[in-house]
């Protein structure tokens, strides 16, 4: 048996003094006990909060290796607090569209991963134009966690929905209880400005990508998209939420009864059309990173309630050949965040008053257990859960440098960032999978498969 001893628990909705006591890898008790015959894990002096949940990275494993893979990937999750992550399905080959190939991804990571993964299945608009609906069901009995929609896709081979497959989709599975979660841009006001975007010669860099991928173009998306899922038991997510006005939407169908929720990323919070404009390689992603009014105005929805979690949407890609490029449209879109969601989030939201520390564990662990439905286990430091925990040094000052990540994607928009607060341990199933100063102490294929409770 464990006791971790000394330090300041997140239980119950505050900071108390208690030792967690641990048997195997869940919780077994949280308060004050004897430390006789016990493993000692000494947390003087440290903050212990729930393990973070990302639910939302690329990790293109297998096929896009070169970019990111499994071990990378989750030693940089692991490494910044974060103990479970969900894999998308449309940046590896091949794309996980049907059991035989959610396997083959399986097989491809099982002996990578350090800490605990889900997988998201896809659906495609030809899936749908042949109702193919067979291998989405399929997948769901294997147990991915939810499927991921386009709007607008530009992920080659996996095709976005219309409106009309997507309202075809939700009616047909209107009873069932699943997860879709969605890349919210509408396809032909995307489809109008890129080309005319392209066109014009005279428009370079951030501005062009601001111009080909306008704001109108999410809520729209949010406001069809939740319409299709109302009056059905199906839940609707919206990936990487980065408009103001589609946050008011997603407000207005939950008060309408809508099973609907949504996440906000790092450098949707944090950055603008200042920093797409001055460092388009670092900045492009989509949707675009939008004006500072906007920024604030997500976090306002953040404390309230109705932005759900916070996500890094960890995308790296080849330096040289995908980001080192001096047109706009060649360089390769997303962002790599993995290495610092949870220590960012919590310097920027908790360190400096936009949120309570309360709301970041809602957001960074609560939450998006809860919209997995992984809660059981997963989520909060709770007896019977799972001892997912990290521990952090308030009092740690440090600066961001790409070149220490352990992600592939060694770069970053955030740059000589100061962040308040250092993750000090992680604990991942009872177990320290990283320590600031002995490294990574398990080896790939301690993380799990977590599927969604039963
Ligand atoms: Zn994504």
């Amino acid at each position: 048996m464990k006791i971790i001893t000394g330090g300041m628990v997140y239980y119950n909705g505050e900071l108390q003094n208690l030792d967690i006591l641990i048997d195997k890898e869940s919780i077994i008790g949280i308060g004050k006990f004897s430390l006789d015959g016990k493993e000692i894990i000494d947390a003087t002096g440290l903050m212990i909060l729930p393990g973070g949940i990302d639910m939302h990275v690329h990790f293109n494993d297998p096929g896009f290796t070169d970019r990111e893979d499994f071990e990378t990937g989750t030693k940089a999750a692991i490494s910044s607090g974060i103990t479970t992550i969900v894999d998308m399905p449309c940046t590896s080959i091949p794309q996980v569209k049907n059991k035989e190939n959610l396997y083959i991804k399986f097989n491809s990571i099982k002996n990578k991963a350090l800490c605990d993964y889900a997988f998201y299945g896809g659906i495609t608009g030809d899936m749908v134009r042949d109702s193919n609906f067979k291998d989405l069901i399929e997948l769901y009995d294997e147990g991915v966690i939810g499927f991921k929609i386009y709007g607008y896709s530009s992920a080659p081979y996996y095709e976005q929905l219309s409106y009309g497959e997507m309202y075809e989709l939700f009616s047909l599975l209107k009873k069932e209880d699943i997860l879709f979660t969605i890349h919210a841009e509408d396809y032909s006001i995307i489809t109008h400005f890129m080309e005319k975007v392209k066109k014009d010669k005279k428009l370079k860099g951030g501005e062009a990508w601001i111009k080909a991928r306008p704001y109108l173009a999410e809520p729209v998306c949010v406001w069809n998209s939740s319409r299709f899922i109302k009056d059905t038991n199906l839940r609707l997510h919206i990936a990487h939420i980065s408009t103001s006005e589609g946050v008011k939407i997603v407000k207005e169908r939950k008060e309408e009864g809508v099973k609907i929720s949504c996440e906000a990323t790092p450098h949707h919070l944090l950055l603008t059309y200042e920093d797409l404009i001055s460092n388009p390689k670092l900045t492009k992603t989509s949707p675009p990173v939008r004006c500072i009014e906007n920024k604030e105005l997500l976090w306002k929805y953040l404390e309230k309630g109705v932005i759900d979690c916070v996500a890094s949407d960890h995308f790296s890609g080849e330096w040289k050949k995908e980001k080192d490029q001096e047109n706009i449209f060649k360089i390769a879109s997303g962002i790599s965040g993995i290495d610092i969601i949870f220590p960012l989030i919590f310097s920027e939201g908790v360190i400096k008053k936009r949120i309570s520390l309360k709301k970041f564990v809602e957001v960074m662990c609560e939450n998006p257990a809860k919209i997995l439905k992984i809660n059981k286990n997963k989520g909060g430091i709770d007896i019977w859960k799972d001892a997912d925990l990290v521990f952090i040094d308030i009092k740690r000052k440090w600066k961001i440098k790409g070149e220490k990540f352990y992600s592939k994607g060694k770069y970053t928009p955030f740059e000589n960032y100061e962040v308040f607060g250092k993750v000090i341990k992680t604990i991942l199933r009872g177990e320290i999978v990283f320590d600031e100063n002995r490294g990574f102490l398990v080896e790939g294929g301690f993380g799990k498969w977590i599927k969604r409770d039963s």
